[in-house]
């Protein structure tokens, strides 16, 4: 009787496949991932046809990596950690290996992460010696006890907590440190030498319908005094919250402070019900009324993943389970 009633029940579910009718009882949720590589002044004319195609290898790359973990049923936490420790180790990126040098030729790292679920955060500023600052934060944020930790703090709690490290020059790469010495002798700003930022991101949507957003960064060539910039700051550079929506941004970092740019974006999406682009670009514009530049990548819980700038370009990606999967570099891509 039972073989009987089981296949009954195959059958059904053969003719429901052949006749288009849903054979589960709902439909498997979703998942979302956009990801940067830093905004800033991108032309065409300034870029090779290699380096194009080398930064779009290593977006795609990474894209992939944190799509893997989606389609898969793992959450938006891993997801972001896998493609930022990706891009934190590539040396294109300012973040991890690659980033760009400070004032005193030292390379100092800030990075944050983001759960939506509980907002609970990690971030660290002023690290040297954690490989992967981005896996630094997710444990401060693990942990549980603190949100931001900073210096010598920070190092102190990565080597109680195990966490890989390197020598300094380990971070250094010759295209940053010529950047910093161009800075010196010809008395440019930090804008002028970082023609583009390199700051890295990402943001995602899991099939449990949880978000997630993580930003690591080397800061700006040149900084001093222990500047800190927006990507670690919960609120400015990154913010993930499942009711509104999950941002990561790059770009001048005093302005993403002033406007806290990441958490308007999700206020207005939750307040004033603007889809992610609307809320995005209304940010992104206060941003330039008051001078600053750059630009951020949103998933929203409905499985929006869009990206607003104000520069030229921002390198970025993203993909979909609903079979988007892009890379681009340029603004009007
Ligand atoms: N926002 C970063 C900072 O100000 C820089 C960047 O995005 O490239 O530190």
């Amino acid at each position: 009787m039972k073989r009987f009633t089981t296949s009954i029940a195959r059958a059904i579910a053969a003719l429901s496949l052949i006749i288009g009718a849903p054979v589960m009882a709902h439909e498997e949720a979703g998942w979302s991932l956009a990801i940067h590589g830093g905004a800033g002044t991108l032309n065409r004319d300034d870029m090779t046809p290699e380096r194009d195609t080398a930064y779009r290898a290593s977006l795609q790359a990474a894209l992939d990596a944190g799509s893997a973990v989606l389609a898969d049923g793992g959450s938006a936490l891993d997801a972001i950690t896998a493609v930022i420790t990706r891009l934190e180790d590539d040396e294109r990126f300012n973040a991890g290996k690659g980033a760009v040098f400070t004032w005193d030729e030292r390379n100092e790292m800030d990075a944050a992460i983001m759960n939506g679920t509980d907002r609970s955060a990690g971030a660290v500023t002023g690290v040297t010696s954690v490989k992967n600052p981005v896996l630094l934060a997710r444990k401060v944020m693990d942990d549980g006890r603190h949100v931001f930790l900073s210096g010598a703090g920070a190092e102190e709690f990565a080597a109680d907590h195990g966490l890989e490290t390197v020598l300094p020059g380990y971070f250094e790469t010759q295209p940053r440190k010529d950047a910093l010495e161009r800075m010196k002798a010809e008395k440019l700003s930090a804008l002028d030498v970082d023609l583009k930022f390199g700051t890295v991101g990402a943001v995602a949507l899991d099939k449990s319908g949880h978000l997630a957003a993580a930003t690591s960064t080397g800061g700006m060539t040149g900084k001093r005094w222990g500047r800190i910039g927006d990507a670690p700051v919960i609120g400015a550079g990154t913010y993930a919250d499942d009711r509104a929506c999950a941002v990561s941004a790059t770009g001048w970092g005093e302005y993403f402070i002033r406007v806290g740019v990441a958490q308007t974006i999700c206020h207005r999406m939750q307040m004033l019900g603007e889809d992610a682009q609307a809320a995005s670009d209304a940010v992104i514009a206060d941003v330039g009324q008051l001078g600053g530049d750059g630009g951020v990548i949103v998933v929203a819980p409905n499985g929006d993943a869009i990206f607003s700038m104000n520069t030229s370009g921002m390198y970025r990606g993203r993909a979909t389970s609903s079979g988007v999967n892009e890379v681009a570099i340029y603004a009007d891509e």
